[in-house]
């Protein structure tokens, strides 16, 4: 089976890529959302976040405040790795046991997407690293789209590797710039290459379904 990893800025369009492969198909684990799983209310991560930062860091609902927490972390580079300390190793273990599990099933391919999978140096762990870009006109455009201030955007950006660096490291680059039709276009090129004749018979399959 084939490892993938998905990578990007934030608002690049990794999300959009991975409904993409889903639709095809394939499977495909979004380490965001195992984040979000993982800090849960009643979890054990979010009980230590509380005792970390104390209980400004939640909601109303006793939920994680995911922007209070990222107002914290993104402007102190120590409780950033404490929080990375905690949480990256458990999402680490859930995404080498979906790519496990589907080696053990059959499945020609398996995704994941991992924001910092650059930064944290995990390629050598997949058979092959998309990177999906835009650039930062385009970028900021979308993130201001969700509500964003710009402190905000620069704090996370600064986090991250530049689009550049990131497109530089990868294998495939998917650029993000035009409508969806044509990164899609792209996604069919790339996973045409990776395994050849597959997404046809894939996208095909799903059409009739
Ligand atoms: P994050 O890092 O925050 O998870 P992301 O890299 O997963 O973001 P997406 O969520 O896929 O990025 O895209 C960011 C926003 O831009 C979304 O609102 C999405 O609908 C929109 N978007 C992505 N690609 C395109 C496109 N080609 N045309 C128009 N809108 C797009």
């Amino acid at each position: 089976m084939k490892r993938i990893g998905i990578t990007g800025g934030i608002g690049s369009g990794k999300s959009t890529g991975a409904s993409y492969l889903i639709e095809l198909g394939f499977p495909v684990l979004d380490t965001d959302d195992v984040a979000r799983s993982l800090v849960a209310p009643g979890s054990e991560a979010l009980s230590e976040i509380v005792t970390q930062f104390g209980e400004s860091v939640l909601a109303g609902d006793g939920s994680l405040d995911r922007a209070a927490l990222a107002g914290v972390v993104f402007s102190n580079p120590d409780a950033r790795a404490w929080l990375e300390g905690l949480l990256h190793p458990r999402i680490q273990r859930v995404w080498t046991d979906h790519l496990d599990a589907h080696d053990l099933d059959g499945s020609p391919m398996a995704f994941v997407v991992i924001p910092l999978l650059l930064e944290k140096a995990y390629q050598s762990r997949f058979d092959a690293v998309i990177a999906v870009g835009c650039s930062s006109a385009t970028q900021w455009h979308r993130l201001q789209g969700r509500g964003w201030a710009p402190e905000a955007i620069r704090s996370r950006l600064s986090a991250q590797w530049s689009t550049e660096a990131k497109m530089a490291a990868a294998d495939h680059v998917v650029w993000n710039e035009g409508t969806l039709a044509v990164q899609r276009a792209q996604w069919d090129r790339i996973l045409d290459h990776l395994l050849p004749g597959l997404v046809a018979g894939m996208a095909a399959r799903s059409a009739g379904s």
